[in-house]
């Protein structure tokens, strides 16, 4: 029987029910957390506030609970190295609501690695992710179920490509399926998927974040054609594209035949340490997360998607089948 890791536990991969494959209950940068645990993070809905180190659960809780408020069962949580994952966090907030959370091993950097891993090879870095994957993460039993890697502005450098080497020779090794963050604007997912390629990663177990940022879909079925699922999984982030987009282009590729291969998800943050208030205020002001919560897949997404004629198989698909096959092969 096909498994599937969460903070709460193993479970049956028939249990995952309905999955938004890219959520994070938490999002800082951890260096910061702990020089300076006093300094609060920013609730990014409008109008922005601070919120205080003892709020941050609250808002989880309120992001996870709404979730399953709307039938949602799961989430994947792909915070790596560098995004503060806290699996006690994630357990807390999945044991006070329901909802299941799968967590991820990886590394989410553009560009700086710290002198460990400047000094180490792709394969020391493979140990660790393998580590948290059958031994468990930070010192408990919860296990990484993905793996998860980024390129972005600056490309595949080559500090971005030893983790995606390290991260591909984890899954090798493991069987676990990965997660890359892309930027489909300087078209990172070629090169990302090369690398998987030359180190015998299984593709259909592979998921191009953020494919949905784009809606050249020239460039889409390009990446599609390599046999990976892309992420359609920033709804709300109006700032790399905005909703109407996004519909269009997820609507077209439903008519080409690709709800196999396409996960919805948000990429929402309930609290997130990225822009002080004023900065995340004007930011919000000017449009850049429109309605940006870990529901609006739900309530606004799939209601005009079903209008532009997607299907209910199609959906279960996208939010049930392609999560199970992507998890557990
Ligand atoms: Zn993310």
């Amino acid at each position: 029987m096909a498994t599937v890791e969460t903070v709460t536990g193993t479970i049956d991969a028939e249990q995952l029910g309905t999955t938004l494959i890219h959520e994070h209950l938490i999002y800082r940068d951890e260096a910061v957390a702990i020089w300076w645990p006093h300094v609060g993070l920013v609730a990014p809905a409008r109008p922005p506030r601070a919120c205080g180190p003892e709020e941050l659960r609250e808002l989880a809780v309120g992001s996870a609970r709404a979730v399953v408020e709307r039938g949602g069962a799961t989430i994947c949580e792909p915070t790596g190295m560098f995004g503060g994952r806290d699996i006690q966090f994630s357990r807390g907030v999945s044991e006070e609501t329901g909802l299941q959370v799968v967590p991820c091993t990886g590394i989410y950097t553009y560009e700086y690695l710290p002198m460990f891993f400047v000094t180490r090879d792709a394969d020391a870095m493979a140990d660790l992710f393998v580590h948290d994957i059958e031994q468990g993460i930070q010192g408990t039993e919860i296990k990484a179920a993905f793996l998860k890697c980024a390129a972005d502005e600056p490309g595949v450098t080559e500090n971005i490509e030893k983790v995606h080497r390290a991260v591909a020779r984890a899954s090798v090794r493991t069987g676990a399926p990965v997660m890359a963050h892309s930027r489909p604007a300087s078209q990172t997912a070629y090169r990302q998927i090369e690398i998987f390629e030359e180190e015998g990663v299984d593709l259909s177990r592979v998921q191009i974040a953020h494919t949905g940022d784009t809606d050249d879909l020239d460039y889409i079925e390009r990446v599609l054609d390599k046999g990976v699922y892309i992420g359609m999984d920033r709804y709300g982030l109006e700032i790399f594209l905005p909703i109407e987009k996004r519909n269009a282009t997820v609507t077209a590729l439903l008519e080409r035949g690709y709800a196999d291969r396409m996960f919805l998800s948000q990429d929402f943050c309930a609290t997130l340490d990225w822009y002080p208030v004023e900065v995340a205020d004007q930011l919000l002001a000017a449009g850049a997360a429109k309605d940006w919560s870990m529901t609006l897949v739900f309530d606004q997404v799939i209601p005009a998607l079903r209008e532009a004629g997607m299907t209910d198989d199609q959906l279960e698909t996208m939010m049930v089948e392609n999560p199970k096959r992507w998890l557990a092969g």
